[in-house]
């Protein structure tokens, strides 16, 4: 098992403001999978994925990845932890305004032991035409084209992805998802997208349901429908 997590709890707030966000999970990601995290608005789902990334601290639980424990470590390794790891993607990209496509993606590359080909990189995600455009150049569907090209400079492990497509229109979230796919068969890259999108469960290996800070349902796809295919996304 890649990613390992046991009865993980997380509160926020103290006394009248108190709320247990995650009330003990425990499931599995296995190396190369694709997961998908759905759940209502507030169930806990960027929480649980903020733990997993190192964003955010567990109040009690254990998260390994790959063998090696998350819980309690301090932030220098925690930080080693996610530069070595890890890969993000966010709802709305996160970009620097003032750095070009290349730029933004480079920032990345030196922070990298063994960074990817950034040429090949642009090419692989259709970029190479806007590389020295800035982000507000760009339209939707680019600007995430580029935040994925960012993290997956250093060919992360692990990619964590925050509704991805949720501020993008059905054929761009659908070019996307092409593209998560793509990357997933080509570097074996283990992903967990968190998403609204019920569509988007169908093209995945494996899929945990969250509801009121626990697990609601959890199974895997003996059969998986190419992103190409989806409906109703
Ligand atoms: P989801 O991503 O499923 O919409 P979240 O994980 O963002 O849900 O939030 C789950 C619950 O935790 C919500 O009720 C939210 O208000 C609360 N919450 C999230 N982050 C914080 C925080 N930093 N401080 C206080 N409450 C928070
Ligand atoms: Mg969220």
């Amino acid at each position: 098992m890649y990613l390992e997590v046991k009865d993980m709890k997380k509160s926020y707030g103290e006394n009248e403001s108190y709320v247990q966000v995650l009330k003990g999970i425990t499931t599995g990601v296995e190396q190369g999978e694709m997961c998908v995290i759905q759940g209502a608005s507030g169930s806990g789902k960027s929480t649980f994925l903020n733990c997993i990334g190192g964003l955010d601290t567990l109040d009690s639980g254990s998260i390994k990845v790959d063998g090696k424990e998350i819980f309690g470590l301090k932030p220098d390794k925690l930080c080693d932890y996610r530069r070595d790891n890890l890969g993000f993607i966010f709802q709305f990209y996160n970009l620097i305004p003032n750095l070009t496509v290349k730029e933004n993606i480079q920032v990345c590359e030196y922070l990298s032991k063994q960074p990817l080909d950034i040429n090949e990189l642009l090419e692989t995600l259709g970029l190479t035409e806007h590389q020295n455009k800035l982000p507000s150049q760009l339209s939707g569907g680019q600007q995430q084209r580029c935040a994925i090209a960012r993290a997956l400079v250093k060919n992360p492990k692990l990619l964590l992805c925050d509704e991805p497509t949720g501020a993008l229109d059905s054929k761009t979230s659908r070019d996307i998802l092409i593209l998560l796919e793509k990357i997933n068969q080509k570097y074996g890259t283990t992903m967990l997208i968190v998403t609204h999108n019920n569509a988007i469960k169908d093209m995945v290996h494996k899929v945990i349901v969250i509801k009121d800070g626990e697990i609601s349902k959890e199974y895997e796809n003996d059969v998986r429908v190419p992103a190409a295919e989806l409906e109703d996304l």
